[in-house]
């Protein structure tokens, strides 16, 4: 028989962690790319999924978001289940932002309607919170600029207030970084880090290099072939890497 905990235990245990994946498995055409994949992540902290390209980040990530959906194992948001056998919240009522690569601003729409795309009642209703995130951002002077008038660090930066505007609990970004060019990339990163920090968001980074993970993890999930390898604070999987392949991977981080 399962007893519900009483309060005492609830208070004990802390919250639930913003995201939690148990047991995760998804195969393509007979293929198993994610086999058994568990994770979980609190308020405030940033989760790196580091390996290297096709051992299965971004599907994992997809299934999170919920735009595509696990042969098995759950995901759980805040404590709620919002995807397992039997239950799915679909992407749009989840409360997570989005970032990608290629998650590119409506060329059609100006910096501050872009940012305010997910808000209702649009830029004319929410002028404070665009206000805000576009001076933390540093991009102010761009209120009324077209997307083409900026550059690939800044628009990417209007894409990052564009995510958080409706406060998600949780962020999943995918490689967001990799179009940008080194000059530019190590400040946008910084930025980005101390944004979602502000706002307490929890954060799951899927990202192919080393050097991003080793800058913004609060702890990194070391992933190969499907299943996560290793996990831990930066610092100790750097120096304590699981086996050779590990310390391979982490071998030219300059
Ligand atoms: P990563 O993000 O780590 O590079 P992915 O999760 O994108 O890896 O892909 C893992 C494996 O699953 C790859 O071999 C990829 O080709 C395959 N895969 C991903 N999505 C699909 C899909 N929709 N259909 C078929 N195969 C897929
Ligand atoms: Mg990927």
């Amino acid at each position: 028989m399962k007893v519900a905990p009483t309060e005492d235990e609830t208070r004990r245990a802390g919250p639930s962690p913003r995201l939690e994946l148990s047991g995760i498995r998804r195969s393509f055409d007979g293929r198993e790319v994610v086999r058994g994949v568990s994770l979980s992540i609190s308020t405030g902290e940033v989760l790196c999924l580091l390996g290297p390209s096709g051992c299965g980040k971004s599907t994992t990530l997809r299934i999170a978001a919920g735009v595509d959906r696990q042969d098995a194992g759950e995901v759980r948001l805040g404590g709620q289940v919002a995807a397992s056998g039997a239950t799915f919240v679909p992407p749009e009522r989840r409360s997570v932002g989005l970032m990608f690569q290629d998650f590119a601003l409506f060329p059609h729409l100006k910096v501050a309607d872009n940012v305010a795309f997910g808000l209702k009642g649009g830029a004319a209703a929410n002028g404070a919170r665009i206000g805000e995130l576009l001076e933390r951002v540093g991009l102010s002077r761009f209120h009324d600029s077209w997307p083409h008038e900026l550059s690939g660090g800044e628009q990417q930066r209007v894409a990052l207030a564009r995510a958080l505007a409706p406060r998600p609990r949780v962020m999943l970004m995918d490689e967001p970084f990799s179009g940008l060019d080194n000059r530019l990339r190590d400040g946008i990163r910084d930025e980005t880090l101390s944004l979602l920090k502000e706002e307490g968001t929890a954060v799951l980074l899927v990202t192919h290099e080393p050097d991003e993970a080793m800058r913004m993890a609060d702890e990194i999930a070391l992933m190969r072939d499907g299943r996560i390898v290793q996990s831990g604070a930066p610092y100790n999987i750097y120096t304590a890497p699981v086996d050779r392949a590990a310390a391979a991977f982490f071998s030219d981080i300059n």
